[in-house]
């Protein structure tokens, strides 16, 4: 079952997002030095393979295909949670803006939501969704600050 790829297991109906999470991140990992906040239902971090500086995902523990299966409450606070993460970025990054999406794929996807940053020199529009994956490049001072602005209570 080692070295398999993230679309040979959707074929085989396993979500590589959870077989990650319990075949110790074998497949995407450890997320632990990315990670920017995380309590018993959901986790947000910087993506390993960013499409910007600053690329940020949310992520439920409990496996949902999409936001359609989401419960209310549940949805409510991580698009809650998304928009604090979205100005934390923008100001941390210095960003000018950050767009939000989330896939749909089918059951076999794990729900998330990314926000991707959108800098001055870039144009606006929607191929910012698309933008080539880069290196994750270890900042550490914006990662101790993007992680104090999402502990601290509100
Ligand atoms: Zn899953």
């Amino acid at each position: 079952m080692d070295r398999l790829k993230p679309a040979e297991l959707v074929d085989m109906g396993i979500c590589p997002t959870c077989y990650d999470r319990e075949h110790g991140h074998s497949l995407y990992g450890d997320p632990a030095e990315r990670m920017l906040y995380e309590n018993e239902k959901f986790e947000c971090m910087l993506i390993g393979n960013p499409r910007a500086p600053g690329h940020t995902i949310i992520s439920t523990k409990e496996h949902y295909k999409d936001m359609m299966e989401l419960p209310d409450a549940l949805c409510k606070e991580i698009y809650s949670f998304a928009r604090r993460t979205m100005q934390a970025i923008k100001e941390v990054y210095g960003a000018e803006s950050v767009y939000l999406c989330t896939m749909c794929d089918g059951p076999m996807n794990h729900f998330h939501v990314q926000m991707i940053p959108r800098y001055a020199y870039e144009r606006r529009g929607s191929r910012n969704f698309v933008k080539e994956r880069i290196d994750y490049v270890v900042d550490r001072a914006k990662l101790l600050r993007l992680r104090q602005l999402l502990n601290e209570e509100i």
